[in-house]
């Protein structure tokens, strides 16, 4: 399931009631960065650099009060390191990932980035250092360019192109008629999902975040398509903590560390290796999932 699928939903809401062009373009980003869903508190601090140490301590969660979704989680990630978390559907590894941006109050126990409890951070401080990275990905009624440069307004042109090269855009914005300019979106050129997704990587690039997030899409992608997409994600990750709800095989099997999550929340951690010796959860599920690979 989606896990941004809230503040999404909020996003779009936002978005109709905006003219279009770069000036409304620019008007409606101030309002989503600065909308507070979750009041700062008093001292709240500002992230000057983040380094992307990660823990959550002791963290329960529902998002009903009569219904536990996680219960009493620990994990900690470390600066640079990537994390694939895998597990049935509905075991909690997409509400797990959105705790980290507060899209969604910890119950008990807490989060902490670089050893600072997010709840004393400012939200907009918080999520400028966390990149998100998900298949169902939002695009607006603008030019290439405008919804790459969504990741950093104050890109230029060079940093932009740079971007799209490291997504493996490219080629594919030299084939169209405007170009970078070429209009996108409802009212004009329709990008293919593997399309939505590099350029959602491409915004990545901008800004830079030390922290990712990245929801890895179920549905099938052309071969290619697929190991272009895997490439540029790869860089991206390069360097910055990375949280991926991984669904592919290659990525499980690449990530420095594997999260095993089921009902009962984690039940196994190690790499590919480890978790095969060990001949628990994650060796059964690779067989049954992926015995003909
Ligand atoms: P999948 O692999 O299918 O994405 P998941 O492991 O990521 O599954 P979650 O999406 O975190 O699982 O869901 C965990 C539980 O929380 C499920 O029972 C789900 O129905 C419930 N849930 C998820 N999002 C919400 C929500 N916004 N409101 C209420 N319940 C939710």
């Amino acid at each position: 399931s989606n896990i941004f699928f809230r503040p999404i939903e909020k996003i779009n809401a936002v978005i109709e009631s905006y003219p279009k062009g770069i000036a409304g373009f620019k008007r409606y980003l101030e309002i989503i960065d600065t909308e507070p869903e979750i009041a700062d508190s008093k001292n709240a601090v500002e992230f000057e650099s983040v380094k992307g140490d990660i823990r959550f301590e002791n963290v329960s969660f529902g998002y009903e009060s009569s219904r536990r979704i996680l219960s009493d989680i620990s994990l900690s990630v470390r600066p640079g390191e990537t994390v694939a978390f895998v597990g049935p559907s509905g075991a909690g590894k997409t509400t797990i990932c959105s705790l980290l941006p507060r899209f969604y109050e910890v119950e008990e126990g807490r989060i902490t980035v670089d050893g600072v409890d997010i709840r004393n951070v400012k939200l907009q401080s918080l999520r400028k250092h966390i990149g998100i990275v998900q298949q169902d990905v939002f695009l607006f009624s603008g030019t290439i360019k405008e919804n790459i440069a969504y990741g950093d307004l104050s890109a230029t042109d060079e940093q932009i192109w740079d971007a799209a090269r490291r997504a493996s855009l490219e080629e594919l914005i030299l084939t169209l008629p405007d170009g970078m300019d070429t209009v996108i979106g409802e009212r004009g050129v329709k990008l293919s999902g593997g399309q939505k997704q590099r350029l959602s990587i491409a915004r990545m690039f901008l800004k830079n975040p030390p922290i990712l997030i990245l929801d890895e899409a179920t549905s099938a992608l052309d071969t290619e398509t697929e190991a272009l997409i895997q490439q540029s994600l790869a860089e991206l990750s390069v360097g910055r903590t990375t949280l991926v709800i991984a669904h592919r095989l290659t990525t499980i099997k690449n990530a420095d560390r594997i999260i095993v999550v089921n009902t009962d929340g984690i039940a196994e951690q190690g790499n590919h290796e480890e978790l095969v010796a060990a001949g628990g959860i994650y060796s059964r599920l690779h067989q049954v999932q992926y015995s003909h690979s």
